[in-house]
């Protein structure tokens, strides 16, 4: 599946808010949401109009795509699929994105960001129940071991991921065990476990125009 590969930063700068897509930096001065958080490009400076109705909408779309590097089309896959299924549409849209691998690598802290988790399940890193899944919109389910290659195990970045994680917590529907680098899906993700500041009723309303 295609995946988004400019800048960045000005995804976060668009969107006025962080969306962690870069790991260690987020957190320090160097973001660029902190030092300019104004849209990128030449009139971004200029005082628009109140974003309202349809934009207010498509921001809240861009934003929860960007957040888990999902392009439209995969997006509206998803959206299809938590449509046809029992429950509040948004909710689900938004538990089947929690669900997908490459997020909980990433919250698992085996990587700094939901990009480079991408990158260590694409490469093969990532084990489910001791077997390889090399699929970052693989839905993890309730009940399984996710552990890192034994060669990988000692990998610098993963380690420091690991320690940063511990430090941080991990969400409630997941365990983590930072000596083994390893973790357990306890249960399925709910609405309530996800914590980002996302209304996706307005994306709910977006697609249903
Ligand atoms: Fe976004 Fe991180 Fe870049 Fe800051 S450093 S703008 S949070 S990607």
């Amino acid at each position: 599946m295609a995946r988004y590969t400019g800048p960045v930063c000005r995804l976060c700068r668009r969107e006025r808010m962080k969306l962690f897509l870069k790991g260690d930096r987020c957190f320090k001065e160097k973001c660029a949401v902190e030092r300019r958080n104004f849209p990128p490009g030449q009139h971004g400076t200029r005082r628009g109009r109140r974003t309202l109705g349809y934009g207010l909408q498509l921001r809240e779309k861009q934003k929860v795509k960007r957040i888990y590097g999902v392009l439209e089309s995969q997006f509206r896959t998803y959206f299809s699929e938590a449509d046809r299924r029992k429950g509040i549409t948004g909710e689900n849209l938004l538990v089947m994105l929690e669900r997908r691998l490459d997020n909980v690598v990433y919250s698992l802290g085996f990587a700094s960001s939901r990009a480079q988790a991408r990158q260590f399940v694409r490469h093969g890193h990532v084990l489910i129940d001791g077997r390889k899944i090399s699929i970052p919109s693989y839905q993890v389910k309730a009940g399984q071991a996710l552990t890192v290659k034994e060669a990988s195990r000692k990998n610098p970045f993963i380690r420091s991921s690991v320690e940063t994680a511990r430090g941080r917590g991990v969400p409630d529907w997941l365990e983590l065990d930072a000596e083994n680098v390893s973790g357990k899906v306890l249960r399925l993700p709910t609405r309530e476990d996800i914590k980002l500041p996302i209304q996706e009723q307005l994306i709910v309303e977006l697609y249903s125009r």
